[in-house]
């Protein structure tokens, strides 16, 4: 049977370490560190997770500044916004809620972040940063599954891991940090031909899928670490793509969900945001202005 992985625990640790850290921060900077959101319009599920953001921000001590742009807001206006955040030297890190109405072209706004600012790692130069194995700024969850990898007491180097989904979000940044872990990765996608079979090997199996139980129990191996990011809204409340149930029954330790994944991201985005706020004031004291 296997052991489960307390993600808010482990997240619940990591916003006290942030906590530290903000205190800190806040001494050398002479202000708090900040974070800016930016939510366009008013789609229910979105405002719930930048609301937990703040609450997030609150207790680390981070101060966020708070964009709730009318969901008719056109592409240049949403632009002018990301470059006033960009100059601002209040703010570390800015966070465009996803996904935005139909009629905003997405990539030319996250593009125009400051890659210094971009504390979600998807603009095109964090996720180089990352492809390349150079510092950066790294993508919330995947951040989250390294963290909930290691909190299991796994280490990664020379295991096989094999992730399901390519996401730019979660599947590929996810393959470049298993990869910089020295771990052997294998990457399925919806074209796999046999999911199962590849599953089978791996000793760290990541499903980010967004399929319901996808992943059952005869395509776990033995003693494996699973570690589940599916958020499904279904008739029988939240699941993951890991048939929980079937999988613990042959897996060494599993992530539940909810309270896996989900706590972490939240967890790694405060992270980010002190990374981001300390690489700031570093460059300036190197170029000898003050932030
Ligand atoms: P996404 O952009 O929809 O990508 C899904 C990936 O899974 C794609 O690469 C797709 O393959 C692959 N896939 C879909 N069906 C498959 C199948 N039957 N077999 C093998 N691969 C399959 O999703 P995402 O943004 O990465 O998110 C994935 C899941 O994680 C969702 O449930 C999302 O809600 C959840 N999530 C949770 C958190 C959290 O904080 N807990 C954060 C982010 C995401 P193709 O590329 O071939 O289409």
């Amino acid at each position: 049977m296997a052991t489960v992985i307390d993600g808010k625990a482990v997240a619940a640790s990591v916003r006290e370490r942030v906590r530290g850290e903000v205190e800190v921060l806040t001494g050398e900077l002479g202000r708090p560190p900040g974070l800016a959101t930016v939510l366009v319009g008013d789609d229910p599920a979105s405002a719930i997770y930048v609301r937990r953001k703040h609450e997030a921000c609150e207790e680390a001590g981070i101060r966020s500044f708070d964009h709730n742009p009318d969901a008719s807001i056109c592409q240049d206006e949403l632009l002018d916004l990301v470059g006033e955040l960009n100059d601002n030297d209040d703010v570390d890190g800015i966070l465009v809620q996803l996904p935005l109405p139909d009629h905003l072209d997405q990539a030319p706004i996250i593009a125009a972040l400051d890659p210094g600012k971009d504390v979600d790692g998807l603009t095109p130069t964090s996720a180089g940063l990352l492809a390349r194995g150079e510092p950066g700024l790294v993508p919330a969850t995947p951040q989250g599954v390294m963290e909930l990898i290691g909190s299991a007491g796994v280490d990664p180097e020379g295991r096989e891991a094999v992730i399901v989904g390519r996401s730019n979000l979660v599947g590929r940044p996810l393959f470049s940090l298993l990869l910089g872990a020295n771990a052997t990765v294998t990457v399925c996608h919806s074209r796999t031909r046999d999911l199962g079979e590849v599953c089978r090997r791996a000793e760290i199996l990541v499903a980010a899928a967004g399929q319901p139980k996808l992943v059952t129990g005869d395509m776990i191996r033995p003693g494996a670490t699973v570690i589940d990011v599916g958020t499904n809204r279904t008739a029988d409340g939240l699941v993951g793509d890991v048939d929980f149930e079937g999988a613990k029954e042959v897996a060494g330790a599993i992530t539940p969900v909810p309270g896996g994944v989900g706590p972490m991201t939240i967890a790694m985005l405060l992270v980010n945001t002190v990374q981001a706020a300390r690489a700031r004031h570093d460059d300036s004291v190197h170029m000898g202005r003050s932030v």
